[in-house]
């Protein structure tokens, strides 16, 4: 089981090996950037949190935010989310900008973000079918395409026989299972996830792991995903990014975290 997961700290995805160093494959690959961090700046009362940062994000790639806690992780998370704003800088997804210089330009509800949080946030009074469908409803789609998205995700995350099930009567993995749901139902271009697999046992964390590298490959999804475990993060990442004091201090690529271990 955890060979599985392992292999893919050696699995080299050759065009971001080929990127790093050899600038004219990259532009002849044109790999499309779909997360552009340009300057940002955030400071809660007055103290920066992130200072100065830029980053460019590939589509499809899994990139792994590490550092200690309080580095500023979430925030990185929650402003590419919408849910907060750079006081300085510009954030662009798909070649739009989301927000610019203290502005926000465009919302959460409309910057096909998903989001899974490290509390998992679970309406507990919800099944885990309503749980799902809620942000399909606030998106407005047709009951009969809310259906069909839902049950096709319930097999994805091997859910189908929880769907009646409320949130205390799953364990903490099943749990995970249908955030990860919610944030996949709604067809998002990011995925977002921020420290999900904290608070399981190594087995379960294991066995998610694999989950999401199955998951995230099917759907061909690009993944941001923040975590302070060196371990969680060589085995998810096609692209380290190591944050300390409020900022980048180096990223790696998939062919070099296999040098750095
Ligand atoms: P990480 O995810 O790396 O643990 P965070 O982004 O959650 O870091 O927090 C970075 C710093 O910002 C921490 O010192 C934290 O206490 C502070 N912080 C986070 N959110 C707020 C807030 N809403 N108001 C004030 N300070 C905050």
């Amino acid at each position: 089981m955890w060979a599985g997961v392992g292999e893919k700290i050696y699995s080299l995805d050759l065009r971001l090996v080929l990127g790093a160093f050899c600038p004219w494959e990259s532009a002849a690959n044109k790999i499309k950037m779909i997360v552009k961090i340009e300057n940002v700046y955030k400071a809660y009362n007055k103290t920066p949190v992130i200072r100065e940062m830029s980053l460019d994000i590939g589509k499809g790639e899994r990139v792994v935010i590490l550092g200690p806690s309080g580095c500023g992780k979430t925030t990185l998370l929650r402003m590419i989310a919408g849910l907060i704003h750079p006081d300085k800088g510009k954030l662009v997804i798909d070649g739009q900008t989301v927000a610019d210089n203290g502005k926000c330009i465009i919302g959460p509800e409309s910057r096909q973000v998903g989001m899974v949080f490290q509390d998992l946030a679970l309406w507990p009074h919800m099944t885990s079918y309503k749980n799902i469908e809620f942000g399909l409803k606030v998106q407005k789609i047709p009951k009969t395409e809310i259906r069909e998205r839902i049950d096709t995700i319930f097999e994805k995350v091997q859910m189908v026989q929880f769907r009646n099930a409320y949130p205390g009567d799953l364990s903490g993995g099943q749990q995970q299972r249908i955030a990860l749901a919610r944030a996949l139902v709604t067809r998002p271009k990011i995925l977002l996830m921020d420290e999900p697999l904290s608070s399981l046992d190594t087995d379960l964390r294991h066995v998610l792991m694999r989950e999401i590298l199955r998951l995230q490959e099917e759907l061909a999804i690009t993944m941001i995903y923040v975590t302070h475990d060196r371990e969680e993060a060589f085995s998810l990442a096609t692209r380290i990014v190591v944050m300390k004091e409020e900022k980048i201090q180096k990223t790696r690529t998939a062919g070099q975290i296999k040098e750095w271990l």
